[in-house]
């Protein structure tokens, strides 16, 4: 199983090179040179199970299976859940998919589990040490920190700003007592974290010296692993039923994912919701083919306050046939003018992929929260009711999968607000409020992550 660069880069990788740097030398995306053909669930197959056949196809020989179920049961051992993805009824032929039952109670943690333990296996066989550096609004940096907490080879930095992300989301991060994670809060906003991250990848000695790595969603391993749950929804519900997925979207990682997994055969076909909040870059794009800059605006589902969705690439380059050149020259004149058109050939292409996409405002999330609470007795997280709301004002005559993507305990502040009931935390979750918290506090200036990051490694 080779990869490639979206951006055309001529080196093709393995998947153990995908996995460990992320993004293409060419700054491109990492791609399957051909989507593996992976049989459907199993009845009565367990989801590691599944994990362990849907991850081997993507790793080909560069993880043994039974190495592969190892490090799948190590991830997946940290849910609360046996089946780890459960699917509960909201309505006839509605469901939830939910997707967070991990350590830090949102999505992220299914794919960050993984990919620590992958992580982990090709370091120790290279003999080699990394460093993870993200910026993180919330959910991210919370799941990172969960996932390597105490791994060896690995050191994780993970830069938030102060004061800017909510009690329960930073307490996830800080609160490890581990040794290789590393928590500085920044004096700045979100913004600012990202840039100092983006100049830190493109610091060529910096990066060599402290062997810098990154795992946000454009690392394909997390596609890889999140086209899991997809792959074992289907087989709950039934291998020959039509299903609609109606999937929270901010970076397009976890629509991807869907899609990825039609691609491999372990779906009966695709019909997929991708769901925005007033952020609708995704919808303009499928709707008029237009790509164009804006600001991120904020909204009562932070996690999707995305601008520039970065796994709508992957996408792009399947309807533009694979030619690497036009979507360069897409992003290019993106990059240039801040605006991208698609030409019509394309666009119809797009149309064609079973994939919509649709925007829901802060007043329609309300309405679903109180409207869920009221129908089924549960409180939802506001970026779960975006999705919930994108199914409702669209029907179809296939089953409804919501994706579940974080636990309405991780944002109490806007759900009792919406709905005057406050979400009591999981009691596993409450160990974390009481152990104490570690992080060090920094200008918001370049030199001063640098260096902070720069002492830590030395010290090994
Ligand atoms: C990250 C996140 C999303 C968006 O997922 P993408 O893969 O970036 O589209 C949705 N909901 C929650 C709770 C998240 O943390």
């Amino acid at each position: 199983m080779e990869y490639l660069s979206t951006r055309g880069d001529e080196t093709r990788v393995s998947f153990e090179q995908a996995c460990l740097s992320g993004l293409a030398p060419d700054g491109g995306l990492y791609t399957p040179v051909e989507y593996p053909r992976i049989d459907p669930v199993k009845p009565g197959e367990s989801y590691t199970s599944l994990a362990t056949r849907i991850l081997g196809a993507f790793a080909g020989d560069t993880i043994e299976p039974a190495v592969m179920a190892q490090l799948v049961e190590r991830a997946y051992n940290s849910f609360a859940h046996q089946s780890v993805t459960p699917l509960s009824q909201i309505g006839p032929d509605r469901w939830m998919l939910e997707l967070h039952h991990g350590p830090t109670l949102a999505f992220k943690d299914v794919a960050m589990q993984i990919i620590a333990q992958i992580y982990d296996h090709f370091l120790a066989k290279r003999g080699e040490r990394l460093t993870v550096l993200c910026a993180t609004s919330g959910d991210t940096g919370g799941a990172a920190a969960a996932a390597f907490a105490g791994l060896k080879s690995v050191d994780v930095f993970i830069l938030h700003p102060f004061g800017r992300i909510s009690p329960i989301q930073r307490r996830f991060m800080t609160s490890t007592g581990a040794d290789n994670i590393h928590n500085l809060a920044l004096d700045g906003d979100f913004d600012d974290s990202q840039a100092i991250v983006k100049s830190l990848f493109a610091d060529e000695s910096f990066r060599r010296d402290v062997r810098l790595s990154g795992v946000n969603s454009i690392n394909w391993t997390r596609i890889a692993a999140q086209s899991v749950y997809f792959a074992a929804a289907q087989g709950a519900l039934g291998a020959d039923r039509s299903l609609r997925f109606v999937v929270p979207t901010g970076n397009f990682g976890d629509a991807l994912a869907a899609y990825v997994a039609a691609r491999c055969g372990l779906l009966n076909g695709l019909e997929l919701l991708s769901a925005v909040n007033a952020n609708r870059t995704m919808v303009d794009l499928m709707t008029k083919g237009k790509l164009a800059r804006r600001p991120a605006v904020a909204t009562h589902s932070p996690a999707m306050d995305i601008a520039l969705p970065s796994n709508a690439e992957r996408l792009l380059f399947e309807v533009m046939g694979r030619e690497s050149d036009r979507l360069k020259n897409f992003y290019d004149s993106f990059g240039q003018s801040g605006e991208a058109e698609l030409d019509d050939r394309v666009q119809g292409a797009l149309n064609c992929t079973g994939v919509k996409a649709v925007s829901i405002d802060d007043d329609e999330t309300a309405r679903e929260m109180k409207r869920l609470l009221i129908e089924t007795g549960t409180l939802q997280c506001p970026h779960t009711a975006v999705a919930s709301a994108a199914a409702r004002a669209n029907p179809t005559d296939s089953v409804d999968v919501i994706l579940s993507t974080a636990h309405a305990a991780k944002f109490p502040e806007t759900v009792s607000e919406i709905t005057g009931e406050s979400p009591p935390l999981p009691a596993r979750s409450e160990a974390f409020l009481a152990k104490e918290e570690r992080f060090e506090r920094l200008p918001n200036e370049l030199y001063a992550v640098r260096e902070a990051i720069l002492k830590q490694v030395s010290k090994g």
